[in-house]
């Protein structure tokens, strides 16, 4: 039986081998997914194992998206541009990096709210590695703008100097309330990448958001990278202005569909992966 995976530290909760399994499984395809814990220490002895002919490769999370990237072999454009690498490809002893999280984010909104990125305005917090592989992707498919804010300014000033162009302008703040008076109040999309509101660590920072629900006088998509609790602290805040709220489990499905097409070569059954988790959660 063939091996692959997901790299990650310390990896406690990945949800990745459970719906992987399921679509793996249902197309008859015989290969173990399994959680691969890896420390930094380990990283360079676990490339040198995705690397051998019974592995396929895996796909790659908190905290290695950047480190692995100076032990691949190639690394596909979007990648490089995002700076960051979320699947591993083995081919023939070779390993090839790829980015997925922000095609998988346009597909999410895609599918689950018929919503096309081209032309729409975008505020969004955060300004980590998801906000980047999210604005490439927002720029990728003709965005109008997009204002970050961010805990930390420098952070969202980097972004913004990384990826603005003639037609795709970037603002930045610290603030709410400083993106507002810049920008306008109606956005067509408003999304958290950050991590504020995932269970852990950042669970119990709090958005600077309040107040801003009154504010809203269209009814804009509202996106959460994050998917744990289910129903997050951005979703519930804004639940008022819009029901097109939904959490990152969409994504995290849709970039990991298009993984495993990376992967094994053929289209993952994408609705075997939604129930595998749906039964998971008991629902
Ligand atoms: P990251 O690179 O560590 O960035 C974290 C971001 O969150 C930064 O902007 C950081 O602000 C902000 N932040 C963290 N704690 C904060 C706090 N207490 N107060 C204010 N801001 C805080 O992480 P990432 O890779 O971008 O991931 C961000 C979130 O997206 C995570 O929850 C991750 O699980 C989720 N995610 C989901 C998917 C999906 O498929 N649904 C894919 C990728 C990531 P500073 O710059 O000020 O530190």
């Amino acid at each position: 039986m063939k091996r692959a995976g997901v790299i990650g530290w310390p990896l406690k909760t990945s949800l990745s081998p459970i719906f992987q399994q399921a679509a793996l499984d249902a197309v008859g395809l015989a290969v173990q997914f399994e959680p691969m814990p890896t420390s930094l220490d380990e990283l360079q002895v676990r490339l040198d194992e995705l690397r051998a002919d019974d592995c396929v490769g895996a796909c790659v999370t908190i905290p290695h998206k950047q480190n692995v990237m100076a032990h691949l072999d190639e690394v596909e454009q979007s990648a490089r541009e995002i700076g960051a690498v979320n699947w591993i490809v083995n081919r023939a002893g070779k390993l090839h990096g790829y980015n997925t999280d922000g095609e998988g984010f346009i597909v999410a909104l895609r599918e689950q709210f018929d919503f096309e990125c081209a032309g729409k305005r975008v505020l969004m917090f955060g300004a980590g590695g998801a906000a980047r592989a999210v604005l490439y992707a927002l720029k990728a498919h003709g965005a109008h703008s997009a204002f970050i804010v961010n805990r930390t300014p420098s952070a969202a000033d980097a972004l913004a100097k990384r990826f603005e162009s003639e037609n795709f302008a970037i603002g930045t703040a610290s603030s709410l309330s400083s993106a507002l008076t810049a920008q306008g109040k109606d956005f067509d999309l408003l999304v958290n990448t950050s991590a504020i509101g995932m269970v852990g660590e950042a669970q119990s920072a709090r958005l600077p958001i309040d107040g801003f629900a009154e504010l809203i006088t269209n009814r804009p998509i509202v996106y959460d990278l994050v998917y744990s609790p289910p129903q997050t602290p951005f979703m519930l805040a804004l639940a008022q202005v819009t029901d097109t709220v939904a959490n990152g489990i969409s994504m995290l499905i849709q970039q990991g569909a298009l993984g495993f097409r990376l992967m094994f070569g053929k289209p993952a059954p994408v609705e075997v992966m939604f129930e595998a988790l749906r039964e998971y959660a008991g629902e």
